[in-house]
This record gives C-alpha cells, sequence and structure tokens, in this order.
C-alpha cells in the first residue's frame, strides 16, 4: 500500500525533482569574475551554463602585471594569463568587449551593448574605476590614470617620448608608476596630499624611512603634505601647480588617487549601494540572486581594493550562488606584502592611525640595512605590524595577531638581530 502511494507521489512530483540547469551570469573577468567562474566550473552541476561579460577586449590577467608592463618591454601576450580559448575549452561562454549597460531583476536579465540574456544567478564583479579629483586640466592630453592593460598601453608610449612624469598619489599604485617612470631615466616626481608615503599602509616613521629610500636608490622627488590646484597646459599637459604656488614641469601626469567602484546601473535598479554595492554575509545583494564580490563589493563597511579579499569573496559568492546561504564570509585580513622598487613593504592588519593613538609599540630598526619593523600593542596582545625591508618575522607575526607579544619577544629579538 505504502509502496502504491510512494509510486504515485513520484509520478506526479517526478518535475520537482529533477534540479533544473542554472544559468550562472558574471559581469566582469577580473580576478573576482575568473575565480568565481573557477569554483562554479568546478561545484556546478554539469548541464548548467556560465556567461561572462567583459568590457575589455582581453582575456584575463592579473593587473599587478601592469607595472612590469611599464617597467619592461613587455609584449599584450606576456600580460595575458588565460587567453578566451581558455574559456571556451571549460565551456564558459566568455563574452568580451561586451559591456553590461542594465539589468532587469523582475525579468532576470542582463542587457549588454549587443543583446540581453537571462540569469538564474547573477554576480557582479565589475570592480573599480580610478578615482580622480576635480582639478582643472585633469583632462588633457597626457593625462592619464591606470587601471586596464589598454591605459597601461597608452601610458607607456607616453612614457617613452617624456623627459619629466609627475604622479599624483603616494599610495601603492603612485609608488609603483613612479618607480617605472624613474627606471626609465625621466625625471619623476611624486605629489601626496598625506605628509607621508603609503598612508593606508605604514605609519608616519615608516613612510619616511621608505621616502628616504626611494630618494637615494631612484632618485625621486617627493611633494608631501600638498594638494595639486591645476594641470597645466592648452591641450596638452606641460606642467603641475600646487596650491603653495610651486609649479612642475612635466610631459606626462599619472593620477593615482585610490578607486571608485562602478555602482551606476545597480542604483538605477535600487540596489542597496554606499561606496560600493552592499552585500552581506552570504554576498548577496540587497536584490535576491544577485550576489557581489571584489572592488565592487561593500562587506561591513569596506571595500578591500585588494586581490586577496576579491578572490576570498569570489569564491564564497560563487558557493552560494551554487548553493544558497551555504558559505558564510566574515571579512578579509587586511594584510599586504607589497615590493615597491624590489623593497619589501608588510603590512599586518594595520588600520592607520587609529592603531599609533590607541596602542603601545615596539620597534626593531636597522638603519643601515634600510629595515623597520614596528608592532602595535594592546597590552600585551600584538593588534598589527609593519615590516619593511625584509621578510624576516612576516609569518610569525601574522600567525601571532591576537596573541601575547612576550611569548615571541625572544624569537623576534633573535630573527632581527640576524637579519640582513
Ligand atoms: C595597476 C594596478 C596594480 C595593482 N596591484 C595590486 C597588488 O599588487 N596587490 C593587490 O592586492 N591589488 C592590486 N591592485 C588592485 C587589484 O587589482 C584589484 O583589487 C582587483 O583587480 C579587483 O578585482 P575585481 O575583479 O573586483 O575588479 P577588476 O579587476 O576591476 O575587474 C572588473 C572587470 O569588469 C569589467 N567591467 C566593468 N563594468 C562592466 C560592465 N558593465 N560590463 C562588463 N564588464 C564590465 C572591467 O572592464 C574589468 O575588466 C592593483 C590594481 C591596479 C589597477
Amino acid at each position: 500500500m505504502l509502496f502504491l502511494f510512494l509510486r504515485k507521489y513520484f509520478k506526479s512530483n517526478f518535475k520537482l525533482l529533477i534540479v533544473k540547469e542554472l544559468i550562472f551570469v558574471i559581469i566582469g573577468n577580473g580576478v573576482a569574475g575568473f575565480n568565481a567562474a573557477q569554483s562554479l566550473i568546478k561545484g556546478a552541476p554539469t548541464d548548467s551554463k556560465i556567461l561572462m561579460f567583459s568590457s575589455e577586449k582581453y582575456g584575463f590577467y592579473l593587473r599587478p602585471k601592469l607595472y612590469e608592463f611599464l617597467r619592461q618591454d613587455l609584449k599584450i601576450e606576456d600580460v595575458i594569463s588565460y587567453s578566451k580559448e581558455y574559456y571556451s575549452k571549460l565551456g564558459i561562454e566568455l563574452h568580451l568587449e561586451e559591456e553590461i549597460i542594465a539589468i532587469s531583476p523582475k525579468d532576470k536579465i542582463v542587457i549588454s551593448t549587443v543583446k540581453q540574456y537571462s540569469y538564474d544567478r547573477l554576480l557582479l564583479a565589475n570592480g573599480a574605476e580610478c578615482y580622480c579629483p576635480v582639478v582643472p586640466g585633469i583632462n588633457l592630453l597626457n593625462s592619464f590614470s591606470l587601471r586596464s592593460l589598454d591605459d597601461a598601453i597608452a601610458i607607456r608610449t607616453r612614457m617613452k617620448t617624456s623627459k619629466q612624469a609627475v604622479i599624483i598619489g603616494g599610495g601603492l599604485l603612485g609608488l609603483e608608476v613612479a618607480s617605472a617612470c624613474a627606471e626609465r631615466g625621466l625625471n619623476t616626481s611624486v605629489i601626496e596630499f598625506f605628509p607621508y608615503l603609503l598612508p593606508r599602509q605604514l605609519d608616519a616613521e615608516g613612510g619616511k624611512i621608505l621616502q628616504n629610500i626611494l630618494e637615494k636608490n631612484q632618485n625621486i622627488t617627493f611633494y608631501l603634505g600638498v594638494k595639486v590646484q591645476e594641470i597645466l597646459g592648452k591641450d596638452h599637459v606641460e606642467g603641475i601647480k600646487l596650491l603653495d604656488g610651486i609649479i612642475i614641469p612635466t610631459d606626462i601626469v599619472m593620477t593615482c588617487t585610490g578607486i571608485t567602484p562602478r555602482i551606476d546601473i545597480f542604483k538605477k535598479i535600487g540596489m542597496k549601494t554606499n561606496r560600493g554595492v552592499i552585500v552581506n554575509d552570504f554576498l548577496e545583494t540587497s536584490i535576491q540572486d544577485i550576489y557581489a564580490a571584489g572592488d565592487i563589493a561593500e562587506h561591513g563597511g569596506k571595500v578591500y581594493g585588494i586581490i586577496p579579499p576579491s578572490i576570498e569573496q569570489a569564491k564564497v559568492a560563487a558557493q552560494n550562488m551554487m548553493k544558497p546561504r551555504s558559505v558564510k564570509y566574515t571579512g578579509s585580513k587586511l594584510s599586504t606584502s607589497i615590493k615597491v622598487t624590489k623593497l619589501l613593504v608588510t603590512s599586518i592588519d594595520y588600520i592607520g592611525k587609529e592603531e599609533e593613538l590607541k596602542y603601545s609599540q615596539r620597534k626593531f630598526l636597522i638603519p643601515n640595512e634600510d629595515i623597520y619593523c614596528k608592532i602595535f600593542l594592546d597590552q600585551d596582545i600584538i593588534k598589527s605590524a609593519i615590516i619593511i625591508g625584509t621578510k624576516n618575522g612576516i609569518s610569525l607575526l601574522k600567525g601571532n595577531i591576537g596573541s601575547s607579544y612576550k611569548s615571541i619577544e625572544e624569537e623576534l629579538n633573535q630573527l632581527f638581530s640576524e637579519t640582513k
């Protein structure tokens, strides 16, 4: 009797038991889009479809490669990690040079410059663009910002015929671009609004040490704690005027003053946005079946703007797109190790001036070796650290955030006394 009932029940509900093939659409083929697609390929049912859209014309590349592109005479192929063929082999439908210009969540479609496409789950991974301050002359010829490979191609072409360069912004991007200009023999200046370099990664003392090293090794001139009043020139850039009246002649200007997430099309459909698209711990936006990851996403009030969190978010978003609310994202650690002109600069959980004011500090400084390490403590507990010029201490400190300083003091003393 029970058997007959079950047979009848399953027969009439058979359709409900079939897993529907899902259409996953990803807007953006940067590091977030690419990593989400990789996770979907591994985990989604085989009859699912994955469609990706990129407004750029290239396959996948990592943006830090653009520094090398500026420094050396790399070919475009040397920058691209995966071409369109790679995606085809995996069964991903990649639409290059096809921008998504609108979304209709009600009909579950995205509309591109070519046609419209349905989605079941949509990932916003369309990143950010450069933030450029509103300064007279910013749109003159030879005034650039660097985000894409096309930007890098235009900048490198101009660098080759320039003698002088000015970079606005003394953050990570600005310093890398400045060092590429200096290495190509351009007379290079950096203008920074903050009184020291890398204000997001370093304290004032660390910033000053970095500045000394760059002045000594790279012959870069720094103008710190100043603001640009105007970029001078009729149709093309001829110089920069600072608010204090100083004029710096130049053939090329590069603005490296941060990023703006590309939120315009999402604001139009009433999605919750702030600086970026607001996401919850499942990387869901305020609209059902739409997720966000990478530089577009704002989680816990933060737009990280760097690669490691973009990858972490992409993987979690993809899991939740396959199986809603299955994995939580609880935020990323703010640790970065970067090479500024061959010098390793590491910032572990450092959040800026707040740390300096709130916490006590321990310091290791080896001036002749250009090595500096500062550790921020709440009582005896390690909260954050900055290290310049060595890889020593990085993994020890990373692994001991939240632990007692005393427990590793001896090891640190030994590491830094051995540091060369
Ligand atoms: C020169 C440079 C160097 C960097 N170096 C480092 C570094 O050393 N370490 C680090 O951690 N981070 C670095 N970053 C930051 C890092 O690259 C970003 O955090 C990361 O690229 C964010 O990835 P994303 O996929 O969210 O966005 P993006 O990389 O910006 O990719 C988004 C993609 O979406 C496309 N797109 C946008 N809108 C649309 C649309 N409407 N339709 C279709 N496609 C669209 C864009 O063209 C772009 O290709 C660097 C950035 C730059 C520019």
